[in-house]
């Protein structure tokens, strides 16, 4: 006699009862009703698993279930299943623990960032716009006043821009230069995907003595819209939670990460890696014109002298970007290869 639960067809009825075994027939019964009664080899056995009670079936779909999880039936086939087997080995269960943050790994240190580097590729440059666009309105409502430099100073700032652009053969149509006030950015120039640079007032001033300390700075922004560096970041954060989504299930979070990527981007603050590509850029660049990464070092010369005249906000520029002293000796003693 084993002791367990009843339960009807389709139905969430659950009734205790008891299970009779007499030759190869099997009896269900509840006090003295009897519930079931059939032939054993017309019921079907749930799979054996450790810690699982192994259930029978009727085939109109009622099942009984042990209260005892180690019961097994005596009619039940004596070799125990793949899954149970696989379940209770230990050796595999090791290897299991170990493989999956393996995979994990593998998963989102690898795979995402080759999917990511895919994906920027076949993007549309309609998509770059629109993301480059969406992010300057967040980044302007927030944190930018129009300038308050005179004309003469702003068109300094876009003559100086103007000409570079032409040494480097590079699309007016898309890229472009605005000067802008900012307390948050202090004396700083930023670039957006689609090729919108930013320079702030406080900059402007700070270098307006230095035109080609500032056509340095310029092109290292450029260098940044040029390796599509904002784009990648963007990409490997969104396809890095489409993944995440997918191993928990949760595909409101896609929706989420499209959508949200816009306001990543303001936020967005590059690799060490992606920092040392565009100051190369802007190396190469300036040797090419005919200038000197002397350039360089000077403006990061002065934005270190700033830093120390006042509590400046440029350090958090500089906080996301390799040390700064290691950049000036870099820009010095780098000899681009043209
Ligand atoms: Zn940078």
């Amino acid at each position: 006699m084993i002791r367990g639960y009843f339960y009807q067809p389709s139905s969430s009825r659950v009734q205790e009862a008891v299970a009779r075994l007499s030759g190869n027939r099997v009896a269900i019964y509840t006090g003295d009703e009897c519930l079931r009664e059939t032939m054993q080899d017309t019921l079907s056995v749930s799979a054996h698993l450790p810690g699982q009670a192994s259930e029978l079936t009727f085939t109109d779909g009622a099942r009984f279930v042990p209260l005892d999880v180690t019961h097994r039936w005596s009619f039940q086939s004596g070799k125990s299943s793949l899954l149970a087997s696989l379940e209770s080995n230990l050796v595999l269960i090791v290897c299991a623990l170990v493989a999956t943050p393996v995979l994990l790994y593998a998963l989102l240190f690898k795979l995402v960032p080759e999917i990511a580097v895919t994906a920027v590729e076949a993007m549309p440059d309609a998509v770059v716009e629109q993301m480059g666009q969406q992010s300057m309105v967040l980044i302007e409502r927030a944190a930018l006043s129009p300038s308050e430099l005179s004309a003469e100073q702003q068109q300094a700032v876009r003559d100086l821009w103007q000409d570079t652009l032409a040494q480097l053969d590079l699309s007016a149509d898309k890229y472009r230069i605005d000067v802008y006030r900012s307390d948050h950015f202090g004396a700083n120039a930023f670039a957006l995907p689609h090729g919108q640079v930013v320079v702030t007032d406080e900059l402007a001033l700070l270098l307006a003595e230095h035109p080609n300390a500032l056509r340095a700075i310029l092109l290292h922004e450029i260098g940044h819209v040029e390796r599509m560096h904002s784009v990648r970041l963007a990409s490997q954060a969104a396809v890095a939670s489409i993944a995440i989504a997918m191993l928990i299930g949760d595909m409101d979070i896609v929706a989420e990460v499209v959508l949200g990527s816009g306001s990543a981007l303001m936020d967005l603050q590059f690799s060490q890696n992606m920092e040392w590509e565009a100051d190369n850029y802007a190396l190469v660049q300036l040797a090419r014109l005919g200038y000197s990464g002397e350039d360089f070092a000077q403006a990061l010369e002065s934005l270190v002298s700033l830093d120390e005249d006042e509590e400046h906000s440029w350090l958090k520029y500089l906080s996301t970007h390799p040390s700064l002293q290691e950049r000036i000796e870099h820009a010095r003693t780098h000899t681009p290869a043209l």
